[in-house]
């Protein structure tokens, strides 16, 4: 699979891809950029960071990986979408955080979704409680994140994303309609699956980049 033949498959479907850069050398990043790649993905603010200070700043960086409180503050600056949002107590540091950057940041809900206990995530039950103590006029919540079960049962991951779509279409009447768009799942073993189900922007690493 190449960078071009992905993204045409993308593009003609509508979905956002985000390029999956954990782990992977700056060099690699920049090949990518020169086809004209702008959305790269980590898991760790301190290598975000990093990339960041060495590469392009027309990037749009998106954190995807587990977040901790104490880590906002050394990306704030940069970020462009966090889609790990997964408690009330991080949703309100990344406000906080935005407002002393005089920004806006995007910021996706994440949602368990996964059978597994490994797998984080908002509790979706307990989400629907959450979302009415949401204070945050510095950051556009612009939808929800999911993973699903890794497993190569298809039909668990199907019906897996069939709820984060569905979550997604019951949130959205909490938000603003028109900037709550976004549903992040599907990464390069299951992003044909999630595509079907309604995903609107796939995060997509060991296919561009190889295994990690
Ligand atoms: C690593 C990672 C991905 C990409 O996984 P691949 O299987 O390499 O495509 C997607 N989403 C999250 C949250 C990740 O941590």
């Amino acid at each position: 699979m190449t960078y071009e033949n992905l993204l045409a498959d993308l593009t003609e479907k509508q979905v956002t891809l985000v390029a999956v850069s954990k782990t992977k050398p700056v060099q690699m990043i920049s090949e990518l950029y020169a086809r004209g790649q702008r959305i790269f993905g980590e898991n760790r603010v301190q290598e975000m960071v990093e990339k960041h200070e060495a590469l392009p700043k027309d990037i749009q960086w998106h954190m995807i990986g587990h977040l901790q409180k104490n880590k906002v503050k050394y990306m704030a600056s940069f970020v462009s979408m966090v889609h790990s949002v997964d408690n009330l107590s991080l949703l309100h540091t990344l406000e906080k955080q935005a407002a002393q950057h005089a920004r806006s940041i995007d910021i996706l809900l994440q949602i368990k979704i996964a059978s597994e206990d490994s797998k984080s995530g908002w509790d979706y039950a307990a989400l629907r409680e959450d979302i009415k103590s949401i204070d945050a006029p510095h950051l556009r919540i612009r939808g929800v994140m999911g993973m699903a079960t890794f497993t190569d049962e298809q039909s668990q991951v199907r019906t897996e994303f069939a709820a984060l779509k569905s979550y997604h279409t019951e949130l959205k009447a909490h938000f603003d309609p028109d900037c709550f768009d976004t549903i992040s799942m599907g990464m390069s073993g299951d992003y044909h699956i999630a595509i079907e189900e309604g995903s609107t922007m796939v995060r997509i690493g060991s296919l561009l980049f190889g295994a990690r």
